[in-house]
C-alpha cells in the first residue's frame, strides 16, 4: 500500500510546487505507515525521477508516453487510477493547480472518494481523516473530514517549506490502457511564460493594482521586483485593461501565490483579489486611501501615493543590498 502523488515536470525539471507534494505525501504516508510512489507522466531522464527519493518518494511509476507531456484531463485520471490500483492505494494526491483542479474531481468520481480540494494541512488521524481548508475565497478555514475508504487530495501551493533529504527512488514502468477518448483535446499553439522567476513558484512578489495609473508607471513594480528578485504579479483589472499580461493576473480568477512576502501596491484589497494572495506570509500594501480594505490583511502598510513610495523604496533596498554584499 503507498500514497500515490502526480508529479508535474516541465522542460526535463521537476515542478517545484511538486516537490512539495511529494514532501506532503511522504508526511503522509509516515503517519499512516506507509510509503509514497510518484506518478510521472510523460517523457523525463531517469535521474531526475530518482533525485524525487530526496523529497521523500520511495517508487517512481512512470508512463513514457510522449502525449502526456502536456494535460489531458483524462489520460491523467486513468494514469492515476491505474497507479493506485497497482498500488492498492487508499490516498491520491495532486496539486490545487491547473492539473489537480482538473483531475482530482475526475477520481473522485470514478474512485467515490471524497475530494478536499485546497488542503492547507496533513490529515489530523485522533479526529478520523480532518484536513483544514480555505473556504468562501480564503475569509475562514474548514475542517474536512474524508470518511471514504479511498481519499484524493489536492494541496494548495507554498503551504510546507521545502526540505531535502538524502535518497533514490526506484523507477518502475507503468502500463496504462489508454483509449483516444483519453486525448480529446489538441493543442495548436503554447506561448511561453518568460522571465527570470516564475509567479506560482515566487518567494517574493511585488504585485500593482489600477492605483499605478498605466502601463508607463510598470516600470516602478519591475524596477523594485528586480532589487529584490521578486516576480511581479496584479490585479485582475490590470490584465483586463492589457497593462499586463493576464497571466500575472492573481485572486479568485486568476492564479494563487503565496509567497513569503507580497507587496501590494495601488490595490484595494477587494476580496477576490485577496482570495489568490491571502496565504501570503507577510503582506505589505501600499495605498493612498488610509481606509483601503487591504490594510486590514496587512502586516506592514505604508499610506501614500505609490509613484512616489516605489522609487525610494527601490533605492532603500538597493542601498541595503550594497552595505550588505
Ligand atoms: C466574479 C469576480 C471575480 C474577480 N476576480 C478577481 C481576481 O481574481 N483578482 C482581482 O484582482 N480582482 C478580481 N475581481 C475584481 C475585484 O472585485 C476588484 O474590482 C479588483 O481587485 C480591483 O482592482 P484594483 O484594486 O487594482 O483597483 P481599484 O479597486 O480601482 O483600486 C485601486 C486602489 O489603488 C489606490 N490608489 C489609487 N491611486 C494610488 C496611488 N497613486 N498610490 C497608491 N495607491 C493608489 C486606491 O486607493 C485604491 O485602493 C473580480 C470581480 C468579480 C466580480
Amino acid at each position: 500500500m503507498s500514497v500515490v502523488v502526480l508529479v508535474e515536470h516541465t522542460e526535463g525539471n521537476i515542478k517545484k510546487k511538486s516537490l512539495e507534494a511529494i514532501q506532503y505525501a511522504a508526511g503522509i504516508a509516515q503517519k499512516t505507515g506507509t510509503t509514497v510512489s510518484a506518478v510521472v507522466l510523460g517523457t523525463l531522464a531517469d535521474n531526475v525521477m530518482q533525485d524525487l527519493g530526496q523529497y521523500g518518494a520511495q517508487k517512481v511509476l512512470h508512463v513514457p508516453d510522449a502525449r502526456l507531456n502536456q494535460l489531458h484531463a483524462r489520460a491523467y485520471t486513468n494514469a492515476l487510477i491505474t497507479a493506485a490500483q497497482k498500488e492498492d492505494s487508499k490516498i491520491i494526491i495532486a496539486l490545487h493547480d491547473i492539473n489537480g483542479r482538473a483531475v482530482a474531481p475526475r477520481l473522485s468520481a470514478k474512485l467515490k472518494a471524497g475530494l478536499v480540494a485546497g488542503a492547507l494541512s496533513y490529515p489530523d488521524l485522533t479526529n478520523g481523516f480532518a484536513i483544514k481548508k480555505q473556504v468562501f475565497s480564503g475569509k475562514a478555514f474548514a475542517y474536512v473530514n474524508i470518511t471514504s475508504d479511498v481519499k484524493v487530495i489536492t494541496l494548495m501551493l507554498n503551504t510546507f517549506p521545502l526540505s531535502k533529504t538524502e535518497g533514490s527512488a526506484s523507477i518502475q514502468k507503468l502500463d496504462v490502457n489508454f483509449s483516444d477518448k483519453d486525448f480529446g483535446i489538441r493543442v495548436k499553439e503554447t506561448n511561453k511564460i518568460t522571465g527570470d522567476i516564475q509567479l506560482a513558484d515566487a518567494q517574493l512578489v511585488v504585485s500593482g493594482g489600477r492605483g499605478m495609473k498605466g502601463p508607463e508607471n510598470w516600470g516602478l513594480i519591475e524596477g523594485l521586483a528586480k532589487e529584490l528578485g521578486a516576480a511581479t504579479a496584479c490585479s485582475r483589472p490590470v490584465a483586463d485593461a492589457h497593462w499586463r499580461p493576464h497571466h500575472e493576473h492573481v485572486g479568485q480568477t486568476g492564479g494563487t501565490v503565496r509567497p513569503d512576502l507580497y507587496i501590494a501596491v495601488g490595490i484595494s484589497g477587494a476580496i477576490q483579489h485577496l482570495a489568490g494572495v491571502s496565504g501570503s506570509k507577510t503582506i505589505v500594501v501600499i495605498n493612498k486611501d488610509p481606509e483601503a480594505p487591504f490594510f486590514k490583511a496587512a502586516n506592514y502598510g505604508v499610506v501614500g501615493d505609490a509613484l512616489e513610495i516605489l522609487p525610494r523604496l527601490t533605492q532603500a533596498v538597493e542601498k541595503f543590498r550594497q552595505n550588505h554584499k
